[in-house]
């Protein structure tokens, strides 16, 4: 637990290599300290930028480091990508796939080539026994059939920045996957957001910031940092009315079951 807010938060998803971010990696990182978040989860994109977070969770004691290519630069998926992400996933402090799905909005790349970049990393990821990451943007029935087929009750997961409504809430829960929520739940115009808190049990919720992108209220437009985890962890307490630290301690309880991470 942090000696200085008193808090014990986990910032589950996080681009510590991305600008701004990028640029003052030490000082997002002592800045969270002070705020309470006691680990981060940094989240590779492609095969460069997951080498560079698990150089961070070297680095950092409390960085810990997910592997995967974006659904945006499947395009760039290769054999030899594989091969090299494969080699990471073995390294200690690299406690997840991640992060992979599909982007129906920007559609950087190919649908199909989305699809079966998708498929592909979720045979890894059970292959070397780590757990999932999931990106769904605009493409919820086909991310839960895809998860459901290759998946079937034998993989764990997180669907991050979670974009769905109730019932998508619900099917994601019965294949047994966490759903985790950014700053966005603290939007006032985020009212479908905010009815899935309602409705998801505590027990199968995570936080994240998913920084430097998706600032919450009352930072909003301006470059996000994990620090701010806190706002997130305060606008689903008063939305479900348990106290701060009730989620707090639960949501981390539920990072460190997934990710299999260390009490610090
Ligand atoms: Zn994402
Ligand atoms: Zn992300």
């Amino acid at each position: 637990m942090n000696v200085f807010s008193g808090l014990d938060l986990i910032d589950s998803h996080v681009h510590l290599d991305i600008p701004p971010l990028a640029g003052d990696q030490p000082g997002a990182i002592s800045r969270a300290e002070k705020a309470g978040v006691c680990q981060i989860i940094t989240i590779g994109i492609d095969l460069a930028s997951s080498k560079r977070n698990v150089e961070l969770a070297k680095q950092f004691s409390q960085v810990y480091a997910a592997v995967g290519i974006h659904p945006h630069d499947a395009k760039g998926a290769s054999n030899e990508a594989y091969k090299e992400l494969l080699e990471l996933a073995g390294i200690p402090n690299v406690v997840a796939w991640g992060e992979i799905g599909l982007d129906f909005v920007k559609e950087y790349s190919p649908r199909d080539i989305q699809r079966k970049v998708f498929c592909q990393q979720i045979q890894m990821a059970r292959r070397v026994d780590l757990p999932v990451i999931i990106h769904d943007r605009d493409a919820h029935v086909e991310t839960v059939e895809i998860l459901r087929k290759e998946a079937a009750g034998t993989l764990r997961g997180v669907m991050h920045c979670f974009s769905g409504d109730v019932k998508l809430a619900k099917k994601v829960l019965d294949l047994g996957f966490f759903i985790s929520v950014t700053g966005v739940v603290t939007f006032p115009k985020a009212e479908v957001v905010k009815e899935v808190v309602r409705y998801v049990p505590l027990e199968r919720l995570l936080i994240e910031t998913d920084s430097p992108f998706l600032s919450p209220v009352p930072y909003r437009g301006k470059p996000n940092e994990p620090a701010r985890v806190v706002h997130v962890a305060e606008e689903i307490a008063r939305i479900k009315e348990v106290p701060l630290e009730e989620v707090a301690r639960c949501t981390s309880a539920n990072a460190r079951d997934l990710f299999r991470l260390p009490v610090p």
